[in-house]
């Protein structure tokens, strides 16, 4: 049995931030971190984006020089005993704590009527193997519209590779986006010779030598090198849910990211929190969140009080497009575009009730700290009172 002050199940971004949060506070006290993943604590959002285009592999390992921490990789917990405060790994290992954080992020939703060598992409080894089929490979499929979907079909054209999406909404982003900047980014990936269905789904994938068969309901049959897809995640809850704590999408914390045993603290895509901001509880699967909630998890698992207020914002890169947002983007409120040029460099809204819920920055930067003052101010707005006021 070995004892550590401070336990991290996961070794993502939310556990590494929490590293350094705790070392902040507690220069010394005992730290272990147990890792699934075969690989120390890494940076995700350069898989789909940068390290297509010219960021080094090296660039996106995370550093915990000089923390003095013990990380135990390819190592599962698999049973928390909140009454013991022990936990113990798929390898029958047991840990002690006194504090323990749960940052074990999601997994991704997988099709049940596919080939198993479908990458469902979300990690460095991911990442790699679809390099792999690439030095071979000159065709594949994209599963999904959605952030990742989006991302990784413009990395694969960028890299000169014939690309063909399936996704079942009308357009790229459609849940995201207004229907006219979705639409616009249809033209625009075909225009990049990406082929898109839209409003179809796979009825199945399978192997046809080294070739990959994959059949739509909509009738398509398309033979391609590799396919990648990114159909979202689910929460990683199983072991707070044996443990007995709160779960409601999500494990659910309080504001010093406590879950509902004192003694365990919850940050990163896993936990459900309040925003002070949207007053209202949410989980978000974004970096930010993930680095600031993490940090801040650390620092009060070694004993300081202080509150989680940050509202998260989150970006993605399309070709040579690209945005930050913050708050609620969501097509089913009222949606009032702004656009300095069409669908190249504008602001949209998101109301409820004429309030601002949400703000995306279309090529529009260093502008998210006037979106979050928006969202605070809580005024009833118009379409004539939201035009020009954040992009001038
Ligand atoms: P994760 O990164 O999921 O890490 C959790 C870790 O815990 C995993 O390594 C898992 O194996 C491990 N684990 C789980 N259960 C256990 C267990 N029981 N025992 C031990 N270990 C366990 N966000 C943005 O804001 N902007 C972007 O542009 C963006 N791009 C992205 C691109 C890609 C390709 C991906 C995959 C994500 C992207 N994201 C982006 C989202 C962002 O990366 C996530 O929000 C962030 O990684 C969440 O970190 P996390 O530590 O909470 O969870």
């Amino acid at each position: 049995m070995k004892h550590h002050k401070y336990l991290i199940v996961g070794g993502g971004m939310a556990a590494d931030s929490a590293i350094h949060g705790i070392r902040k506070i507690d220069p010394s006290g005992a730290i272990a971190v147990i890792c699934e993943e075969l690989h120390p604590p890494y940076d995700r959002p350069p898989l789909s984006k940068s390290l297509w285009k010219d960021a080094q592999f090296e660039s996106i390992w995370r550093s915990q020089h000089n923390l003095d921490i013990a990380i135990h990789i390819g190592k599962k917990i698999v049973n928390l005993d909140p009454a013991r405060k022990t936990a113990t790994d798929n390898a029958g290992n047991s840990y002690t704590y006194e504090k323990l954080l749960l940052a074990t992020g999601g997994s991704v939703r997988r099709l049940s009527n596919a080939d198993e060598n479908v990458i469902y992409f979300r990690t460095v080894d991911d990442y790699r193997n679809l390099r792999q089929l690439c030095e071979h490979g000159s065709d594949f499929v994209v599963i999904g519209g959605g952030f990742i979907g989006s991302e990784i079909a413009a990395a694969l054209a960028m890299n000169n590779k014939r690309v063909t999406m399936l996704f079942p909404e009308s357009g790229i982003g459609a849940r995201v986006y207004p229907r006219p900047l979705s639409e616009y980014l249809n033209s625009y990936y075909q225009e990049k010779g990406i082929t898109l269905h839209a409003a179809d789904t796979v009825r199945s994938i399978q192997r046809s030598g080294k070739k990959f068969v994959v059949t739509t309901e909509n009738g398509k049959v398309i033979s391609v090198d590799g396919v990648v897809a990114g159909l979202g995640i689910q929460p990683n809850t199983d072991l707070a849910a044996q443990a007995g704590l709160e779960i409601d999408n999500g494990i659910v914390v309080d504001e010093l990211l406590r879950t509902s045993n004192p003694d365990i603290f919850a940050a990163g895509d896993v936990a459900n929190f309040y925003s002070r901001l949207l007053e209202k509880r949410m989980r978000v699967e974004h970096e930010d969140n993930a680095n600031t909630m993490g940090e801040i998890a650390g620092m009060n698992m070694a004993g300081q009080k202080h509150p989680y207020h940050h509202q998260p914002f989150f970006y993605s890169d399309l070709f040579d497009l690209g945005y930050e947002a913050i708050g609620e983007l969501d097509t089913n409120l009222e949606i009032v575009e702004d656009w300095q040029e069409p669908f190249r460099t504008g602001v949209v809204y998101y109301l409820r009730e004429r309030r601002v819920r949400g703000v995306l920055l279309w090529n529009t930067w260093n502008k998210l700290e006037a979106a979050t003052e928006l969202i605070a101010e809580k005024n009833e707005h118009t379409p004539a009172t939201l035009l020009g006021r954040i992009r001038n």
